[in-house]
């Protein structure tokens, strides 16, 4: 196992961290039919940073609303240039969390994390001016 993780790219690795630090995402632990999170995140990099620090205020938030225990993510994808991160059990403040987050996703370069805006390429995402140029 060890040396499988070593194998890995640096992004593969830090998914996976992402994955496994979090309760909520029940990574490995539920089948396709039940949560998409096998999937893993179907993301680029450029929005790791957006999903820790939503991960991490939807934690300190569940320690304090017993309510939100049974709260789970079931899926994180993009799609057409938009982050979407579906989620179950949760209240309306994790819900104003993500929509903070899926704001943000969409003024950040998917690719490296610096500003960028939506790009209609043959794919719709969301780039600097750099790797906007580096598509065309
Ligand atoms: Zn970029």
């Amino acid at each position: 196992m060890f040396q499988y993780f070593e194998k890995l790219t640096p992004t593969k690795k830090r998914e996976l961290e992402i994955l496994n630090k979090y309760s909520f995402f029940n990574y490995g632990k539920k089948s396709p039919s039940q949560s998409c999170m096998c999937f893993g995140l179907e993301i680029n990099e450029g929005w790791f940073y957006i999903i820790e620090q939503l991960c991490y205020k939807i934690e300190q938030h569940i320690k304090t609303h017993p309510e939100c225990r049974n709260f789970e993510v079931v899926q994180v994808k993009q799609k057409f240039g938009s982050l979407r991160f579906y989620t179950y059990g949760g209240d309306e403040t994790i819900d104003k969390f993500v929509n903070i987050a899926e704001d943000e996703a969409s003024k950040t370069c998917e690719i490296c994390g610096k500003n960028g805006k939506t790009r209609n390429l043959s794919w719709i995402k969301v780039l600097c001016n750099k790797h906007y140029k580096e598509r065309k």
